[in-house]
């Protein structure tokens, strides 16, 4: 069983990841004697729980980010490296990048989580999760340019498809961009068209379990749904997915085979750790869960491995009733300066009793002025919710410009109901890909409706 180092030469601690758990960790090690090299992919840190609103032109991708070099420039025992990490050489303690190798004394990885289609990676062209900046600009993209091409169209069918937008998964992400989306067509976009009536656009949102926000406690998962349904969002529960195609998703609720066609379909139902937890778990002879997380011990250190420490998204860390924490921000932070504190104890020779988190409650925002917050002592729902939700939000913005812009934008999207970032990009690829399109005779043949779907069941409700 390897050791952590102890001895007086600079101690190197290597972190993976800038998001919550890992840019937590370094700027708590500001003032401990450690060399601190932060590897993260991005040159940026990234508040996720406002992607949605990226999602759906309410924030621009710069609100909710912050470059991870201007957050660390004043601290001087840290250096950030923009590489992807792609393994880890345990034996001889070194990262191993895609340039380079880095060694360290204490490995600290928290590279977070990607999306899970649970088997069915096919789907993913068709319905894009919401993780990076990259997929809220994607999902802004395809919300957007349906309601351009229902402009264009002129068979009634098409229209309806292209007006119908589907979110799988009623987790906090599923409700919060359901309830955006149906904003963004019932108010936001109301008088922006011709020949179209935004408002007329169906929003659903489906749920496998019998409740939307399923680890919410009942009464707030009622008041969500109520919510959802004041601004014209159709929730449809106990509804499993069983394929999702470029014209349609098909569920099966309860008993009945149900398909609805739509153009544009948003995915919120799953998550699983980070590839590297593969890698590490190799390496190191570590377990992991069934979403793909890596069992940590009780002070987040690897079996046999004390000197690597995993965080956040990435562990599969329980709780003192041995239920595993959830894949939350406030988890990560926690654990990030948790990491940080027993690095500090562990070079002054000294150790550190278990990691214990310290819930302070959850929170899912409904749109524009409704929220449910579950604080343990108390519940409630409503707009004291949600300017909770809005205060704790702008708290935890990295960047204290970042806190300014969002409450200004907020506050001019609240009163003009505007989103004002409502802008259509592509990348080069799909800029290529578009052009080449448009230079072959449209054949429409995808959108025709088939004799055999014509038959099957239409989903009716609204
Ligand atoms: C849409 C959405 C909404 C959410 N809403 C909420 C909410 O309202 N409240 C809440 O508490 N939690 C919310 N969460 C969950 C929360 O964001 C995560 O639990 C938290 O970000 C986990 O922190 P982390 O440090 O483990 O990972 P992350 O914050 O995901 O950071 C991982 C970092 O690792 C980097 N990285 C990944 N792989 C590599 C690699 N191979 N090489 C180099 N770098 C790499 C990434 O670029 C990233 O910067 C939400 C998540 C999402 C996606």
């Amino acid at each position: 069983m390897s050791r952590p180092s102890t001895s007086k030469k600079t101690h190197n601690v290597v972190i993976v990841g800038g998001g919550f758990g890992g840019l937590y960790c370094a700027q708590s090690l500001k003032r401990a004697p450690v060399n601190v090299t932060l590897i993260d992919r991005r040159n940026f840190h990234l508040f996720q729980p406002l992607l949605y609103q990226v999602a759906t032109g309410g924030l621009s991708p710069a609100n909710i980010s912050a470059p991870l070099r201007s957050i660390l420039k004043k601290q001087s025992n840290a250096r950030v490296l923009m590489d992807e990490v792609e393994g880890f050489d345990v034996q001889s303690r070194a990262v191993l990048t895609r340039s380079s190798r880095i060694p360290y004394d204490t490995l600290i990885v928290a590279a977070g989580a990607s999306h899970h289609y649970f088997g069915n990676d096919s789907w993913a062209k068709h319905a894009p999760g919401l993780k990076t900046l990259e997929d809220a600009t994607e999902i802004r993209r395809r919300v957007l340019q349906a309601f351009e091409e229902a402009e264009r169209e002129t068979d009634p069918e098409r229209i309806a498809a292209w007006l119908t937008f589907v979110v799988v998964g009623a987790g906090p992400t599923g409700v919060e961009l359901a309830g955006a989306v149906a904003e963004l067509a019932h108010h936001t976009l109301r008088g922006n068209f011709r020949t179209i009536d935004p408002s007329q656009a169906r929003v659903f949102l489906l749920e496998g379990c019998d409740r939307v926000l399923p680890p919410f406690p009942g009464d707030l998962s009622a008041k969500a749904e109520q919510a959802l349904s004041d601004l014209g969002v159709n929730v449809i529960t106990a509804a499993k997915v069983t394929n999702v195609t470029e014209d349609e998703v098909e569920l099966l609720n309860r008993e009945t085979t149900e398909r609805i066609p739509c153009r544009t379909v948003l995915w919120a139902a799953g998550v699983q750790a980070s590839p590297l937890t593969r890698s590490l778990a190799e390496a190191t002879g570590a377990e992991l869960d069934r979403a793909g997380r890596i069992e940590v011990q009780p002070d987040l250190s690897l079996a046999g491995h004390p000197e690597i420490l995993v965080l956040g998204d990435m562990a599969c860390c329980k709780s003192h009733d041995g239920r595993p924490l959830p894949g939350v921000a406030p988890v990560a932070m926690q654990q990030g300066c948790y990491a940080a504190d027993l690095i500090r104890m562990r070079r002054k020779g000294r150790t550190k009793g278990p990691f214990r988190y310290h819930n302070k409650g959850s929170m899912a925002v409904i749109g524009r002025s409704r929220a449910v917050a579950d604080l343990g002592w108390i519940r409630f729902g409503g707009v004291m919710a949600w300017l909770a939700w809005l205060f704790i939000h702008l708290m935890y913005l990295v960047e204290f410009g970042n806190r300014l812009l969002v409450l200004m934008q907020w506050a001019w999207n609240y009163f003009t109901k505007n989103r004002s970032a409502r802008l259509i990009t592509f990348t080069q690829q799909e800029k290529a890909s578009r052009s080449s399109n448009s230079k072959s005779p449209r054949s429409g043949k995808a959108h025709m409706p088939s004799p055999q779907r014509r038959k099957t069941e239409r989903l009716s409700r609204v």
